[in-house]
């Protein structure tokens, strides 16, 4: 059977380590055949993504903290240098918040917590974007990473909501933007899944339990069932989908209340 990604490239953001569901889609689109690129962001990150992408077998590893201009700009010049000047995908998975801000009340945000989540959590996929299209000559789908608490009160998701929602909105006029040249921009909106980021949410493991007893599928959400929706949204079986918020969350979503 042919592969899904066969003669694609995809550069994929967020990968920390090999819980993260940046790995999960990075193994998902090597497995369908695409070259895959990685990205780290601090020295710190370094060896962990070189292993992990010696794993895939990824093509390369670049640096680049998206909260600074300049090694986003590093990043494409390093793309071109390297024999990648024409990508087919791009995955943003990538959010922060401050600890304290996912603890107390959402009242508490401090200004400077507020703007941090919402750089590095919402406004780094327009940068991303807008360094990658030109690298997009021939079309492509740019997907980012999201989850319900945009759109609903999720207990301490909080600053990290309010960004979610700001992300989400930034899809809708980045498709916007770009499906002119054929570049298609969507997020999905994963259910909780045990990682790194998802750890510092205070009483995470009671919201794994929650939706495990109400989710109509009554199971968590695989990261492997997130990475196969990435698939589609890059390959040309998505290729009519765009502006679109696709929930891969055992249907958690369209739970409004239930008995006990
Ligand atoms: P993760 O493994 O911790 O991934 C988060 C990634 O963001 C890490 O690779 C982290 O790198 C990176 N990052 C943070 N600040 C950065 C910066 N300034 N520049 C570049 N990279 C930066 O956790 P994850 O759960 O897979 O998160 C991936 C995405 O999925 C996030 O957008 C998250 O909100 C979303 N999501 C997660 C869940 C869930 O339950 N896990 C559900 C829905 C949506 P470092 O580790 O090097 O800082």
């Amino acid at each position: 059977m042919s592969k899904l990604l066969e003669g694609k490239t995809a550069l994929v953001l967020g990968v920390a380590n090999r819980w993260s569901l940046a790995y999960a889609i990075a193994q998902a689109f090597s497995r369908e055949g695409a070259k895959v690129l990685l990205t780290y962001q601090s020295e710190r990150q370094r060896l962990t993504v070189e292993e992990l992408a010696n794993e895939l077998p990824a093509a390369s590893v670049f640096p680049c903290d998206v909260t600074k201009d300049e090694e986003i700009v590093s990043l494409t010049e390093s793309l071109r240098k390297n024999g990648h000047g024409a990508i087919d995908a791009v995955v943003h998975s990538i959010a922060f918040a401050n600890r304290d801000d996912l603890t107390r009340p959402f009242v508490e945000t401090s200004r400077s917590g507020f703007l941090l989540a919402q750089e590095v959590s919402a406004y780094s996929l327009v940068a991303v974007a807008r360094a990658t299209a030109p690298l997009m000559a021939a079309g492509g789908s740019i997907m980012t990473l999201t989850y319900l608490g945009a759109t609903r009160v999720v207990q301490n998701y909080n600053v990290m909501g309010v960004a979610k929602a700001a992300l989400e909105a930034a899809v809708r006029y980045l498709a916007n933007d770009l499906g002119p040249t054929n570049i298609r921009v969507n997020a999905i909106s994963a259910g909780p899944v045990k990682t790194a980021s998802a750890r510092g949410i205070k009483d995470f493991s009671k919201v794994l339990d929650s939706v495990e007893r109400v989710a109509p599928l009554r199971r968590n959400t695989d990261p492997a069932e997130v990475a196969d929706t990435a698939v589609f949204l890059a390959s040309d079986l998505g290729r009519g989908v765009t502006g679109n918020i696709l929930f891969v969350d055992a249907g958690f979503q369209v739970i409004g209340l239930t008995a006990g």
